[in-house]
């Protein structure tokens, strides 16, 4: 078994999550009492939020690409950042280490297209919404069609991802506010929604809608599962 190096801490409340997935898929894959060999580097996302919202990703991307560098340097093979946001800054991280980096938006997109499905809705924070680093992934690379919601939807979004759910707050009236943008995401004709915030199935449950939700933190999870495995 391969050894994963997980960036997290963006926020806590999800490399949790992370933590949990990638050892059930050990032990559903291996059996008995095996489980994941991980390495975890879990940041003070204040820092990280502070970098985002001053618009200081190179700054952002030198600090993680120094915790990748130091992951690789403590055995593993493997690397994600455990956080779709981040990724604005993935290929500097991958360029910081000789180590694969398992990228959120692809290992999603080709979940996606392997499922059929090619118009999708797209919830996140601001910088995953409406900026072109993890869109391009997945409108170019992978050929999808994807829908996000209108501007002062988007706003909201953002903040209940800021404001709660990195702060370990799970609120029913904004899960009913969730619930509404994704019925008007499905009427303008999505065929299923991309939970592109890890902490977003925190708040919003499969049985939530009949709109297929993918969560990213469970197909990033399951693909380093995969990987973690092979060869
Ligand atoms: N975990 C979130 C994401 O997947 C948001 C936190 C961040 O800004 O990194 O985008």
């Amino acid at each position: 078994m391969k050894t994963v190096g997980l960036i997290g801490g963006m926020s806590w409340e999800s490399t949790a999550t992370y933590y949990r997935l990638i050892n059930q898929g050990i032990r559903q894959r291996c059996g008995g009492l095996h489980s994941a060999k991980i390495l975890l580097y879990s940041v003070d996302f204040a820092e990280i939020e502070e970098l985002q919202s001053s618009g200081r990703w190179p700054q952002a991307g030198v600090l993680l690409a120094e915790v990748a560098a130091r992951l690789e340097a403590g055995g593993a093979d493997l690397l994600m950042i455990c956080t779709n946001t981040m990724h604005k800054v993935a290929e500097q991280v991958a360029a910081a280490v000789s180590i694969p980096l398992i990228h959120i938006a692809e290992a999603t997109g080709g979940h996606i297209v392997a499922d059929g499905i090619q118009a999708v809705g797209l919830l996140g924070t601001r910088f995953t919404m409406e900026e072109d680093f993890y869109l391009s992934v997945l409108e170019n690379r992978y050929g999808l069609s994807v829908t996000v919601p209108a501007k002062e939807d988007r706003r909201l979004v953002d903040e209940v991802i800021f404001n709660e759910l990195c702060r370990g707050v799970i609120a029913e009236h904004s899960k009913l506010e969730y619930l509404r943008i994704v019925e008007t995401l499905s009427a303008q004709g999505c065929g299923a929604i991309i939970l592109g915030c890890t902490e977003i199935a925190l708040l919003l449950k499969p049985d939530d809608t009949d709109l297929h939700l993918y969560d990213t933190t469970e197909i990033h999870a399951q693909q380093a599962v995969a990987m973690m495995l092979e060869d």
